[in-house]
This record gives structure tokens, C-alpha cells and sequence, in this order.
């Protein structure tokens, strides 16, 4: 069975009169499999308009591990060339899915709304909400407020101050943080966007066949996971000594985004004596760690309450590494804290240009281009297509898998997931073709 489809659902939003109308997709989007390719052509169809396009692969939301997949793209200053780039931020958890089971395959949002709003995407149709009952609240407190509206899961939100001083914040997936370093949460404070929820409320259709394709490959994904779960992704980052001591000391459990067998996010809890948590987390007892190259720079500056300070910054939608450069290591943590809520509204307009450090094999414009946050973990070499990272990442952001597994599990490759996609054997060549050309527009080569 085929799931490449011929057609996708195409919403567009135009924020500034409140005004909806779906479209067909080009010829060459059809060509293009979907995930961020689609979306760079959107993106391109609407340049005039300042676009935020959201987006699925053919593989969201199905049987395919780490089908969780959302794209979140929008024009930037690159740091690195000065010039206007397209980003593509990977949003997991279950957007993906959520965002094909309410009907919508894109989503693009143009133009700046006049006050902030809440878009609710649910059962085919796009509501826009006044934000006004979110004013002021944190994260956490956001996320329940929405909740007691009968939210199901806020894809993207971002701090109550992210509009003040947008360099510093990042766009989190409820209350699980994210991979943005590139300015997405600027881009929604600019358009005054400060969540999107999913609701879901349709059906989606899928292969039996790939039940037990799924059952096989993620039995062989979880012979690779390490005994010690906090250390899946953590045990593979380099000059992380400090984060993996930190998170075995603290390690309650490990969280898992929709279908991925490799739960990368870990629950950290709080000390119990701990008095910083923040409005509306008042139970929280720990924090998810999904960041963890975020976690680890954090880590280097404050070895005994990177945690902690992570918790708040996440809440404050703020983000970590930023922190990381501008917080004291001596300072009481009871200062540190009153640092963070004092940086939160401090304005910076420009993104911060540092990263930790960069593997060989990763050019530092093409890591910022997809949301400057994944592990930089170099894929096994097994002269497997679409070897490098930048060719995995780009591969899982057209299909709609995270890029995580991809690049940190052997039995997970571009050639293992092809099934999921068709099970047609005489088109895999042509299928490659138009993925390589895909991964070619998203590279800009
Ligand atoms: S690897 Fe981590 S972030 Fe990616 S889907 Fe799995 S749990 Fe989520």
C-alpha cells in the first residue's frame, strides 16, 4: 500500500483579517514528499507575506518509529551569513500526529495578527482566541489554563515575555521545551502567536503491513538502547560529564514522544526540599529534559542545579544555552533565579551567534537552519544513504520522523524506514530521486 499522497490539506491563515482559505498544492510540492520540503515551497509561494508554515511528512502520525514529526518554518537572519535563511524547527511530542488528525497536512500562517491570539487546529477547522486569560502566566500555568479549556496538546507555546526580548527565548512543546535556537518564538511573538493547540478529532488510514514492520524494527532499536536509560541520548553527546552526573543523580524515569521506542526526554525530579518551582507547576516535582544540548551547557556553569535552573527557564520559555552564557556559576541559586526572571524581559535582539561545539561534518549554518538545538550525533558510518547528519536530519524532516533516532541508532536508517513509505519495490529508485532532491533544496545546494 501506497501513503504518498497526491494531495495534501493546505490551510492558509492570513492573521491580519482573520481569514482562512485552503489551497492546492503545486505540481512540484506533489513532487516533493512532503515534511519541510513542502514547506521551504511554501514558504516560497508566500515571501511577500512573512510566512509560519507548519507541516507533516508521509510518514507523521503513522506506524514508523518516532512518527511524531511537526516542521515549524519561517524566515530568519542567519548569524552566520546575514543573510535571510529559512529554518525549520523539528517539534515532537505528538504535534505531528495531532496536526494530521485535525485535518491539516500545512498550515501557514501570514502576516501579524493585531493582538495576541490562541489558534486552535481541531476536527478540519482553525479557530483564532484572543490570549488574553494567558497574559502574564508562565508556561506551565498557560498549559492549564488551556487545559481547563479542554486542550489537547499545545504544539507550540512560547513565554509570556518572548515578544520583549525574543534572542533569549525558545518555542516549547507544551511543557516539555524543544529544539529551537533559531528564533521561532521571536517569529510567533512577532506575529503575536503565542500557542497553537491541536485538538486532533480525525481519522487517519495505515498500512496493516506495517504493524509488524514496526513491532520488528522497534524490537531491533531497543537491542541498541543503553541499560541506563538516562543515558540514550546524554551518553552520546560529548563534553557532557556534568549533565550525565547531574541526571544519574536525579533520574526518575524516561518520557517517550508518539511511537518512539527510544524515549530520549528524561524526567528529573527536584530535590525534595526545593521551594523553585514555578506559578501554575506548583506540583511539578522535576523537570523534562528533551534539550539535552541545552541541558549540558547549563551544566557546565551550575554542576549541582543545572536542573533546577532549567525547570525555570523552560517555564519562563527561555532557553537554556542562551542562560548557560549569561548566568554566574557562583551565585546563591535563590539569586540565579531572580537573574533568570530579570533576563526574561531584558531585550536582545539578536540570536546568540556561540554554539557548544561542532562536529566534523556539520557545516554551523546548516545546524542553526534546523533549529540550532538537535545532538550533534554523527550517524553510524555504514555507507548508508543519506550518511551525514545534515543529509539524516533533512531526510527525517521531509519523511516526518524525529532526526534523533536517525542519527543515534544503528538499526534505525533512511533504508529501514522506505517501507513505510511504499512497499512498491519498483518505485524506491524514483522515490530517491525526489527525497535527494528534496534534502538538495533544504541544503541549499
Ligand atoms: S528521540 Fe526523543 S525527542 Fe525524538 S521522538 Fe524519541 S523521545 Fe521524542
Amino acid at each position: 500500500m501506497k501513503i504518498l499522497k497526491n494531495n495534501y490539506t493546505i490551510a492558509v491563515v492570513n492573521l491580519e483579517n482573520r481569514s482562512i482559505i485552503n489551497i492546492e498544492p503545486s505540481a512540484e510540492m506533489r513532487e516533493h514528499i512532503g515534511g519541510a520540503a513542502v514547506n521551504a515551497l511554501l514558504m516560497e509561494k508566500y515571501s511577500q507575506h512573512d510566512p509560519l508554515v507548519l507541516g507533516t511528512g508521509p510518514l507523521t502520525g503513522g506506524f514508523a518509529p518516532a512518527s511524531c514529526l511537526m516542521v515549524a518554518s519561517f524566515c530568519t537572519q542567519d548569524p552566520y551569513t546575514e543573510t535571510k535563511k529559512i529554518c525549520h524547527v523539528p517539534v515532537t511530542i505528538k504535534s505531528g500526529p495531532l496536526l494530521k488528525l485535525s485535518g491539516m497536512d500545512y498550515v501557514v500562517f501570514l502576516g501579524q495578527a493585531a493582538k495576541s491570539l490562541v489558534i486552535y487546529i481541531e476536527n478540519g477547522s482553525i479557530r483564532m482566541d484572543l490570549a488574553e486569560n494567558l497574559e502574564g502566566l508562565d508556561i506551565p500555568g498557560a498549559v492549564k489554563q488551556l487545559k481547563l479549556k479542554g486542550m489537547q496538546e499545545a504544539a507550540l507555546i512560547t513565554g509570556p515575555d518572548a515578544k520583549a526580548s525574543q534572542g533569549h527565548h525558545t518555542a516549547s512543546t507544551g511543557v516539555f521545551g524543544g529544539f529551537d535556537r533559531c528564533g521561532l518564538a521571536g517569529n510567533m511573538a512577532a506575529k503575536n502567536i503565542r500557542a497553537v493547540v491541536l485538538g486532533g478529532g480525525k481519522k487517519m488510514a495505515f498500512a496493516a503491513e506495517d504493524l509488524t514492520a514496526e513491532r520488528v524494527l522497534t524490537a531491533k532499536i531497543q537491542k541498541q538502547l543503553p541499560r541506563n536509560r538516562f543515558l540514550t541520548i546524554l551518553g552520546k553527546l560529548p563534553d557532557a560529564d556534568g549533565a550525565k552526573a547531574l541526571a544519574k543523580k536525579y533520574f526518575r524515569h524516561s518520557h517517550a514522544c508518539y511511537h518512539c521506542p527510544v524515549g530520549c526526554i528524561n524526567f528529573l525530579r527536584y530535590p525534595a526540599d526545593t521551594t523553585h518551582v514555578s506559578k501554575g507547576q506548583e506540583s511539578a516535582q522535576g523537570v523534562f529534559v528533551m534539550d539535552h544540548d541545552g541541558f549540558a551547557a547549563l551544566c557546565h556553569k551550575r554542576p549541582k542545579d543545572a536542573h533546577i535552573l532549567m525547570g525555570k527557564a523552560m517555564a519562563l520559555g527561555l532557553d537554556p544555552f542562551v542562560l548557560s552564557e549569561e548566568i554566574d556559576s557562583n551565585t546563591p541559586l535563590d539569586s540565579a533565579m531572580t537573574q533568570l526572571e530579570s533576563i526574561v524581559k531584558t531585550k536582545m535582539p539578536d540570536r546568540v551567534k556561540k554554539i557548544r561545539y561542532l562536529n566534523d561534518g556539520i557545516c554551523a549554518a546548516v545546524y542553526h537552519l534546523f533549529g540550532g538545538a538537535l545532538p550533534q550525533i554523527i550517524p553510524p558510518q555504514n555507507k548508508e544513504i543519506f550518511g551525514s547528519w545534515e543529509e539524516r536530519v533533512a531526510f527525517a524532516m521531509i519523511v516526518g520522523v524525529c532526526p534523533i533516532p536517525l542519527l543515534g541508532m544503528q538499526a534505525l536508517s533512511p533504508l529501514a524506514l522506505l517501507p513505510f513509505i511504499t512497499r512498491d519495490h519498483t518505485s524506491h529508485e524514483g522515490l530517491m530521486r525526489r527525497l535527494e532532491k528534496g534534502i538538495q533544496l533544504l541544503l541549499n545546494r
